[in-house]
């Protein structure tokens, strides 16, 4: 039976050593602090936002909302965005997505300054997590995905890790985040061919596609590392599945839960990084 690599003991993890960071701030005079667009009341942004705000909370972050009415016009929008830009007490911003088909996501998205771009959403953040260099901040769900596998003592450098999905929120720049580790990176999506082939042949495998289950038993071998970032909603069964088959539990030697895994570590990653977009405001003060 698989280890079970829980999401909650990371994120205890890490919010107990930026507790300490953020003091740190603290004392130097600047008060981490991290802003939410919203706009209209979805449900699921909502709950984000509820678990961001816990989160933050207890790491000593501060958080601001910015609700917009669903009918907001662009202009406000990029309006609030460039508002927060200017706002030095403000050091990060995460703006819930998908916005309303009426409004332009990518315009609203580049009006955001990279440097607080804690969510990966700009060219900027996209270019430093290809670059490798500290511009912007990569996406939290790949950030977090590294982020269980260090908790969890996954040797990266020299490791075959294979991850199924190359969107620009997960699978690319997770692939770049691994091979900045030297780790050997395949990244697959749907124009693979073979692709248990290539997901039996990886010492970890990291599966973001948004199919449920789609990985079953024979994509698998003994001793691998899974990560499942997959979270897709079965309304005939009224619960969330990963893009793992529950019977891959049997055969590989470490697997994330869903829910539990991976969704668990990235409200923790968004406080991370507001906390760094704090410090990098420090160092170039
Ligand atoms: P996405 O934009 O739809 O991308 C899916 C990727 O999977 C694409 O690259 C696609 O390939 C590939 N794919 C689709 N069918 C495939 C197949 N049969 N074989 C191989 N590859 C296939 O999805 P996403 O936004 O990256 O999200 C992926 C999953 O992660 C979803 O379940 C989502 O809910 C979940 N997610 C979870 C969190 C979290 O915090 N836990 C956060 C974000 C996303 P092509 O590029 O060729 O189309």
């Amino acid at each position: 039976m698989a280890e079970e690599l829980r999401g909650a003991p990371v994120a205890r993890a890490l919010t107990e050593e930026q507790a300490a960071r953020t003091e740190q701030l603290k004392g130097a005079g600047i008060e981490p602090c991290l802003a939410f667009v919203r706009v209209g009341e979805r449900p699921d942004d909502i709950s984000y936002q509820h678990a961001a705000e816990k989160r933050c909370a207890k790491a000593g972050i501060e958080t601001k909302l910015f609700a917009l009415p669903e009918d907001v016009t662009q202009d406000e929008v990029e309006a609030t965005i460039r508002s927060i830009n200017e706002d030095s007490s403000i050091h990060g911003c995460l703006m819930f997505r998908p916005l309303p088909k009426t409004l332009d996501e990518k315009a609203a998205a580049a009006a955001l300054d990279p440097a607080k771009d804690v969510d990966g959403i700009t060219e900027g953040s996209l270019y430093g997590v290809f670059s490798g260099s500290r511009v912007g901040f990569a996406p939290c769900t790949a950030a977090a995905v590294v982020a269980m596998l260090d908790h969890y003592g996954a040797a990266l450098d020299g490791a075959k890790v294979t991850v199924v999905g190359r969107s620009l929120v997960v699978g690319r720049p997770l692939a770049s985040l691994l091979l900045g580790r030297n780790a050997t990176v395949m990244l697959c999506h749907s124009h693979t061919k073979d692709l248990f082939a290539e997901t039996r042949a990886a010492d970890i495998v990291v599966a973001c596609v948004g199919r449920p289950q789609m990985l079953t038993a024979d994509a698998f071998r003994p001793g691998q590392t899974v990560i499942d970032v997959g979270m897709n909603y079965l309304s005939s069964e009224g619960r969330f599945v990963g893009d793992v088959a529950e019977e891959a539990k049997e055969i590989v030697g470490a697997l994330t839960p869903v829910p539990g895994g991976v969704g668990a570590v990235t409200c923790a990653i968004l406080a991370e990084h507001t906390i760094e977009a704090a410090e990098r405001t420090k160092a170039e003060a």
